[in-house]
């Protein structure tokens, strides 16, 4: 089954999806003031879903400042902090309640299976409100004891608080729609900040539903804001805006370049999460039974279409065929269908585009000399499938080894010197995950710190723990989020000094 089959979804789904689809602004859901909208498309088939507002400069504008008015007026930052709490924890119980119906529109409207939007959108999204409202009570300054006075004859006593760092601006991404949403919204709403979300273009039905569960959950009007629309109208708009004081931004490189410069305009705060193009080192001494799965599902895992995705693959020499072997029959193995079939195990890409452009990349590999071991096609005309691909024969500067391609094709090449493997997987613009499959621990030891990349993972790839920060070195970010790097990135110090 390669189109999804609507009549299977709950019957909330498919109530939400032949419902109201307007904007959250000031508590109140609206449409685009100029009534615009757009089509949202279920990538299995190219069927239109329904249509969300296309909201603009004037949307992002009342947005913005009715974020500013809950923000100044205090319902939310002045709020008891254990208060604040206990509406995310409500809010949690409500996401929970929802999950199956949530997780269900996310599959339909981003092609990824349900139990993989069930555990990325929602259950661990219910987790990190239930972990970042813990923070609410519990984020201080420090005090000091008088150490370098300025001036000479009198001590001063000085402390420090964490004020909100105010309205934030957040951009997401389709790749996991909802939870890029909710890895914004948690701290926001823990530091007592107030915000503006604008979800990816493609994929904004489940950041809409969770608008009423926002109301639902007594979060003050104002605080949480969804304005949809594309990026170069809606998001541009809120980085733009004056009166916004933080932009938290996950989406590509180009993209974030952009934002970089605009915030610079008004010297804003930002926190840029961006690609990646990970490499993955695997040494004969590795268990194959681990390595052969683990790092085919670093790379197919969502589609490819994960930032920190394991792309490049580096094999010792001594265990190259081997590996490649058990690596191009896990892909071909790989069943594709429809998200909502319960047999599938990969479901289309997002849009019909991003497979030409997957697509794209596999052909320039092709005639750049490397050699497609498995996969390398579409799969329908309708669909934006993408088979499973591995490709070997590369060189380091082709482009399928230095780009990233966001999708399910893996770039593989043998290695035999040390220093040579680790300046190769040192040698993109990105840094944003990397993994080593050993269990000689002087190695992993000696390598860990040659990578260049904000996560290094070893025997395992892309497992994230939400008390744990991530983000990317180089050109894959700035700024970490999770954890409490989360709560130090949209809060602002304040120094108090005193004469004792
Ligand atoms: P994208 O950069 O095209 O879009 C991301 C978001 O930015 C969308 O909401 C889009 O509407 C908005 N946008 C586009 N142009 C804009 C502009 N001029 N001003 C303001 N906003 C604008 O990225 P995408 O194709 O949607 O997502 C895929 C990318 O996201 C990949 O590069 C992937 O690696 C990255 N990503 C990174 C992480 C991470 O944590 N590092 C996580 C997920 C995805």
């Amino acid at each position: 089954e390669l189109r999804n089959d609507l009549a299977k979804l709950s019957s909330p789904a498919r109530k939400f999806l032949a419902g109201d689809h307007r904007m959250l602004i000031g508590g109140r859901r609206v449409d685009a003031e100029s009534g615009a909208a757009l089509e949202v498309v279920d990538p299995t088939s190219g069927d239109v879903l329904g249509a969300v507002p296309a909201g603009d400069a004037k949307d992002v504008d009342l947005a913005v400042k009715s974020a500013r008015a809950a923000l100044e007026s205090g319902p939310w930052s002045r709020m008891k902090p254990v208060e604040r709490e206990r509406l995310m924890l409500r809010l949690a119980q409500l996401l929970e309640e929802s999950a199956e119906e949530l997780a269900e529109i996310e599959s339909v409207n981003s092609g990824r299976t349900i139990p993989n939007t069930r555990a990325f959108d929602v259950n661990l999204s219910v987790d990190y409100l239930r972990y970042m409202a813990g923070w609410s009570t519990k984020i201080h300054g420090e005090t000091f004891s008088p150490s370098v006075p300025y001036v000479p004859d009198t001590n001063f006593f000085s402390y420090t608080l964490r004020e909100p760092i105010g309205v934030v601006g957040a951009i997401t991404p389709w790749n996991v729609p909802l939870g890029q949403a909710i890895w914004k919204i948690a701290p926001v709403l823990a530091t007592g900040c107030t915000m503006v979300l604008k979800p990816a273009e493609q994929t904004p039905l489940t950041a809409l539903r969770f608008a009423e569960l926002i109301i639902e959950a007594g979060i003050p009007e104002g605080v949480v804001n969804i304005v949809t629309g594309l990026g170069e109208t809606a998001g541009a708009a809120l980085v733009d805006h004056p009166d916004v004081d933080k932009i938290a931004f996950t989406g590509s490189t180009e993209i974030g370049h952009l934002i970089a410069s605009r915030c610079a305009g008004t010297l804003k705060r930002y926190t840029l999460e961006l690609g990646g193009k990970s490499a993955m080192l695997v040494f004969p001494d590795a268990d194959p039974e681990v390595t052969i799965p683990g790092t085919a599902m670093a790379i197919f895992g969502n589609h490819g279409q994960n930032c920190c995705a394991g792309s490049r693959l580096y094999i010792h020499k001594d265990i190259f065929e081997e590996h490649m072997a058990g690596v191009a029959e896990f892909a071909r193995n790989i069943r594709l269908g429809s998200a909502l079939d319960p047999q599938t195990e990969m479901g289309p890409l997002v849009s019909m585009k991003q497979r030409e452009r997957v697509l794209g990349y596999v052909e320039s590999g092709v005639s750049d000399g490397a050699e497609i071991v498995t996969g390398g096609c579409g799969v329908t005309e309708s669909g934006a499938y993408v088979e499973p691909t591995v490709i070997q024969n590369v060189r380091p500067d082709m482009k399928i080894v230095q780009e990233e391609i966001f999708g399910p094709v893996l770039v593989a090449s043998p290695f035999d010197d040390l220093d040579d493997v680790v300046r190769q997987a040192n040698a993109t613009q990105f840094g944003l995950g990397a993994s080593i499959w050993t269990n000689d621990l002087r190695r992993t030891h000696s390598l860990i710190p040659r990578l260049k990349a904000g996560t290094v993972w070893v025997n395992t790839h892309n497992v994230l723990d939400l008390a744990v920060p991530f983000g990317g070195v180089k050109r894959s970010g700035v700024g970490r989020e999770l954890g409490e790097e989360a709560i130090r990135h949209h809060t602002e110090l304040k120094t108090v000094t005193m004469p004792v």
